[in-house]
């Protein structure tokens, strides 16, 4: 877990982390998984294309764009805990050697250059109307987006959760897909990422059809700055959630385990992207629970 606490606080979980670590390590037996680590001393082949050497070093597992405000800056350090319970001061997002070839991560990198931009625009959806249609029924708040293509949304958010799965990065051993989901997801991402930003807009149009989950993504109303949100990834049975900083991803496979508040955000079957939006206070209480958890305060 990555977190962005005042450097008073820092100093405090550094010098709690030998009382914490035995609720850690018992954490860490309740989620942790099978990871299958690269044997050493042979470059592994890429974990996406299946056929070219995984050359590439630091390649990102989140993008950096979307994790950015976590770092450094002058009142705050940003905190990585560990299953267990030890901490480090990371400076830059987590990136990882030898999972991907050159080529997957350039592949990787053409659809982040298209998101970066439409991200922004999501957390300025109150000036971008032209954009963004602002939905209040009732209790439920949500944006309906004009711009963004329905399957280069699943590429992205796919790209994101098959790497946090695939990934042996310590900050995100407690998610993990099935391999069945993790190998539609792959398969998906390596028929269609392409190499250049010309031809991934040509091809989007001639995808049919893509693995269709419950794709629930919520952020705050008002961006939070400094940010009160975590990078996380959890997974519990079918349900797996991920913690983007500014947003909160729900990817949930199957339709007995998605609860109703959360089923009114979801774009299974949407032809529109859906973005929810929830109260600040939610927000912060959601990102001090799971911070709560992991160190086991309350
Ligand atoms: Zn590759």
């Amino acid at each position: 877990m990555y977190l962005k606490v005042r450097k008073f606080d820092a100093a405090f979980i550094k010098l709690n982390q030998k009382i914490f670590m035995p609720i850690i390590k018992r954490l860490k037996q309740l989620f942790s998984f099978n990871r299958r680590p690269q044997p050493k001393g042979k470059i592994p082949i890429c974990r996406l294309c299946k056929v070219s050497v995984a050359d590439k070093k630091n390649s990102h597992i989140v993008p950096r764009f979307l994790t950015k405000s976590l770092f450094p800056e002058n009142i705050h350090k940003t905190l990585a805990i560990k299953g267990d319970g030890s901490s480090k001061e990371p400076q830059d997002t987590p990136k990882e050697d030898h999972l991907l070839c050159t080529a997957c991560e350039r592949r990787f990198e053409i659809l982040e250059t298209m998101y970066a931009p439409i991200i922004r625009q999501i957390h300025d959806y109150k000036v971008q109307s032209e954009k963004f249609e602002h939905i209040v029924e009732g209790q439920k708040e949500y944006l309906k987006s004009k711009i963004i293509n329905p399957v280069s949304f699943r590429l992205f958010i796919y790209s994101i959760i098959w790497r946090l799965s695939v990934c042996s990065n310590f900050e995100f051993e407690c998610m993990k897909l099935n391999a069945k989901i993790e190998e539609s997801l792959r398969g998906f991402l390596d028929q269609n990422l392409q190499d250049t930003k010309k031809s991934l807009v040509e091809h989007l149009p001639s995808i049919a059809t893509y693995p269709d989950y419950h794709l629930c993504l919520i952020k705050p109303k008002i961006k939070t700055n400094p940010p009160g949100g975590v990078l996380s990834a959890y997974s519990e049975k079918q349900t797996h959630l991920i913690m983007l900083v500014d947003f909160a991803l729900f990817f949930i496979t199957d339709d007995k385990s998605i609860i109703p508040a959360l089923a009114e955000f979801s774009n299974k079957g949407s032809r529109s992207v859906l973005i929810g939006l929830g109260d600040n206070e939610e927000w912060i209480k959601l990102n001090r629970l799971l911070v709560h958890k992991m160190l086991n305060k309350g």
